[in-house]
């Protein structure tokens, strides 16, 4: 049986990778499980799946999440230090898929152990990268993409040598505005954003995707991942999502990934790797989708490509900076108080004051620095879109 944990169980990802784990109960010895506030989810899959531990983020939910399992014999827990405990557990493999920044801290913790990290929380390497794989590589664990891109490339890669790669293409699909009048982007609702054309995801990656901020962080993921520099990796916008990513051979091949927009494609590559087991995912008919085109991503709809190029050069803890001014803009646009398109022009005057604050950049990659810089970036970025307001 193998041991396995799942951090944030209880959203998308986290469903998907309990959705394969439960249909082989007999392979899997389930650890921890953590969540946030949807305590009857949490405890819901730890009983079935006869979990060791619960972990709800939020302390305030612990005597809920504590009826929620009592007589289960599944322990409970809350708080921050609480979801390390529980990443720290023992386990053959961890699923890191927590939203946001608040992953960084307990997939380090489970790399500590010295496991088998399966990837979701691309904002734990666009914060901290060199640290996520430096943890990685001292405590002889291993990490293994989740992304469905990072998958792709991953499976483009093996056997190949990183020597012959020319470029690296990510495609996007373009999201909820690909195709609507540039000008209208400022008055984009809420739920407009939080709609996706083709694939089911939390809300805050699908508004991501639509402003393009998601592909500008996989951008940053890619570079730190596979460590090619950023100039070799390019944005495709490809609307039907059929194809993932492609890699670019020093002979002209393109090695290119195709398969159903399903995530548990890309979670059980992860679960089972270095096998390749059967899979509950659609098979393509390729006569019947036809056609799949790409396009350019206009610079103009898509500014936040820009910035994480920005924050590329920048390097240091510009990243950090980054994302974090990215999830401060997004909490205000979910809360109705800045627009649309005012969430790259914040994040761009962000990354402008900040980026002389070498104090703040160029401090040494540490959590405790990351974690400063993250709420600098995300004070400076209220600040900013006060000024906007008033
Ligand atoms: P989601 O919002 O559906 O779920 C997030 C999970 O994190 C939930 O379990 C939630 O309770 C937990 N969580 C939220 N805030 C937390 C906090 N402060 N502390 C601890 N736990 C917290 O998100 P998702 O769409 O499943 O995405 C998860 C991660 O995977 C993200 O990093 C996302 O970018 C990445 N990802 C998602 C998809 C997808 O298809 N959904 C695809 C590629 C990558
Ligand atoms: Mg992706």
């Amino acid at each position: 049986m193998r041991r396995v944990s799942i951090l944030g169980a209880t959203g998308s990802i986290g469903q998907n990778t309990i959705d394969l784990i439960a249909r082989a109960p007999e392979a899997y010895d389930v650890v921890a499980l953590t969540g946030g506030r949807n305590i009857a989810q949490l405890a819901h899959d730890a009983r079935r799946l006869k979990a060791e531990i619960a972990v709800t983020a939020h302390d305030e939910c612990l005597d809920d999440l504590r009826a929620a399992l009592e007589g289960s014999g599944v322990e409970a827990a809350a708080g921050a230090a609480a979801l390390c405990e529980a990443a720290e557990r023992p386990a053959d493999w961890v699923m890191s898929a927590i939203v946001g920044a608040a992953g960084l801290a307990p997939g380090l913790a489970a790399l500590r152990t010295g496991t088998t990290l399966a990837l979701a929380n691309k904002e734990s390497l666009v914060c901290a990268g060199g640290l996520i794989l430096e943890t990685a590589r001292r405590n002889g664990a291993r990490i293994l993409p989740v992304d469905s891109e990072h998958s792709a490339i991953f499976q483009a890669l093996r056997g190949e040598d990183m020597d012959a790669v020319e470029r690296i293409i990510l495609t996007a699909s373009g999201g909820a505005f690909r195709d609507w009048p540039i000008e209208d982007l400022g008055r984009a609702s809420l739920s407009e954003a939080s709609t996706h054309p083709n694939w089911d995801m939390g809300q805050r990656i699908t508004i991501d995707s639509a402003s393009m901020f998601n592909k500008a962080m996989e951008v940053i993921e890619t570079r730190e991942f596979f460590g090619v520099p950023p100039e070799m990796i390019e944005v495709v916008v490809h609307p039907e999502s059929m194809i993932h990513a492609l890699v670019g051979f020093r002979d002209g091949a393109l090695m290119a990934h195709v398969g159903p927009a399903d995530m548990r494609h890309a979670i059980g590559y992860a679960l089972h790797w270095p096998e390749r087991q059967g899979l509950p995912v659609e098979r393509l008919d390729l006569a019947r989708i036809g056609s799949l085109s790409f396009r350019t991503p206009e610079p103009e709809r898509y500014p936040a490509l820009k910035l994480a190029r920005q924050a590329m050069e920048r390097g240091g803890l510009a990243g950090a900076v980054f994302n974090a001014a990215k999830e401060q803009a997004l909490d205000h646009f979910i809360e109705g108080r800045v627009s649309f398109t005012g969430m790259a022009e914040v994040v761009e005057e962000v990354l402008t004051r900040l980026d002389a604050d070498t104090d703040v950049v160029d401090a040494a990659m540490t959590l405790d620095n990351v974690t400063r810089t993250d709420h600098l970036a995300r004070q400076c970025a209220r600040n900013v879109m006060a000024e906007r307001a008033g």
